[in-house]
């Protein structure tokens, strides 16, 4: 994968980088601005090198119409704040306003266009379309840097067919996913454990089927972990259980066996009557769970099991909560899963929107992990093995 470096001197030169911008805003307020900040090292390098520096970005789902709910206007006021430099902002993507203020954009400064979204060819699935408007982007710029991680699995106008424009180049944050999620998906160190977690097998069917041939140990949590039970016999309750994915599971089961993989379930669960914020808990042994109940965690036996487990790996990838951690009372197991993976001087990657998330959300210190992905669906599709458009077109 190309580097910025290999695009040499910038100096002087008009850079389009597209990052990803696609904050949870109330209003005009920007209520999370990791993803502005996981921004920043691209282009301050962009800026102290000389460059002009142009960005396209995507809010929301605007679903190719202007709509102001969805401007970029409070994006461009906060970059600046963190940049600590003026951001300029043009009130269209690649019209009159962009042009006029990309032709006036002196070297060390930014620019940053309306919502890429609102125009419908970004996500066109009509070639020619998208291609129109990835070369209205190109006039713009002398080369083009990817850097918008959450976007790299989209065939999209400024993510794909950009980079076949121009002499095209991974931002720092790309380059960092993609060198931490393939030391995952590669060769890792070992013993090498994978945790999965999170609402339902179905989801994860892709990535349970590449990582089961790579892994050592495959430790389930979460909502999935309750059709595993129901693969070995156990009644279940009133769980998550996915029916028509018993014979999956059995497969995978019988598939790690064969392999030599350590298949690790919890042993026991964090149960309630109903799925609320307020419901008594009660643990059960996880062959013992009463008919008219539901697990909505991994129990303390489990945690504890989970957390050795950990401790023993050099290499961990985490995907999914292990319980309903919106919850306080059944965050316990995803916080020990975390807190292992904190402790431990393992290589850990945390993928996933949830778990990551939810790392944040239970207060823990987000540099005492190797890496936590910035892309839900990316990092998804990256365990699961697939090439993505965006970052295959980096590599011609
Ligand atoms: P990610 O986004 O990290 O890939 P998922 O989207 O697969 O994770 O799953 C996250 C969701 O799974 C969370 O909202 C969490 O509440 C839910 N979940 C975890 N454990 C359970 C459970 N035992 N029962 C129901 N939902 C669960
Ligand atoms: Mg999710």
């Amino acid at each position: 994968m190309k580097t910025i470096e290999s695009l040499g001197d910038l100096q002087g030169k008009a850079v389009l980088v597209r990052s990803d911008f696609n904050v949870p805003l109330d209003g005009q307020r920007i209520t999370d601005d990791g993803r502005i900040k996981a921004a920043l090292p691209t282009l301050n390098a962009l800026l102290e090198a000389g460059a002009k520096v142009i960005v396209t970005a995507h809010l929301g789902r605007p679903k190719g119409k202007v709509n102001p709910d969805f401007s970029l206007a409070p994006v461009a006021k906060r970059l600046g704040e963190l940049l600590e430099a003026p951001v300029k902002f043009a009130a269209d993507t690649v019209g009159e306003d962009a042009k006029a203020k990309v032709a006036e954009l002196a070297p060390g400064e930014v620019l940053l266009l309306e919502n890429i979204r609102f125009d419908p060819r970004e996500t066109s699935k009509v070639d020619e379309e998208r291609q129109a408007l990835a070369a209205e982007l190109a006039a713009f710029a002398d080369c083009f840097v990817s850097d918008g991680f959450g976007v790299v699995h989209r065939k999209q106008a400024s993510v794909y067919d950009i980079a076949k424009l121009l002499p095209a180049a991974a931002g720092k944050l790309v380059f960092k996913e993609i060198d931490s999620l393939s030391r995952v998906t590669g060769e890792p160190e070992r013993p090498y454990g994978v945790v999965l977690g999170g609402s339902k097998v179905s989801d994860k069917l892709g990535v349970i089927a590449n990582l089961l041939s790579k892994a050592d140990m495959l430790l389930i949590g979460g909502g999935m972990a309750y059709t595993f039970l129901a693969a070995k016999g156990y009644s279940v309750g009133t769980s998550l259980l996915e029916e028509d994915q018993i014979e999956a599971v059995k497969g995978y089961l019988a598939e790690a066996q064969e392999k030599g993989v350590e298949i690790v379930l919890p042993v026991d669960v964090v149960t309630a009557a109903e799925f609320s914020a307020d419901a008594e808990p009660i643990v059960f042994a996880a062959d013992q769970i009463p008919a008219d109940r539901m697990g909505l965690d991994i129990g303390p036996k489990s945690q504890e099991l989970f957390a050795s487990k950990i401790a023993s790996a050099k290499t961990i990838a985490w995907n999914g909560p292990m319980g309903v951690f919106e919850f306080a009372t059944f965050a316990g197991g995803t916080k020990a899963v975390a807190k292992a993976l904190s402790e431990g001087d393992c290589f850990s990657v945390i993928g996933g929107g949830d778990s990551a998330a939810a790392v944040r959300q239970l207060g823990f210190d987000e540099s005492t992990f190797s890496h936590i992905s910035t892309g839900g669906g990316a990092s998804l599709e990256l365990l699961e093995g697939k090439t993505l458009p965006g970052i295959a077109v980096l590599e011609d």
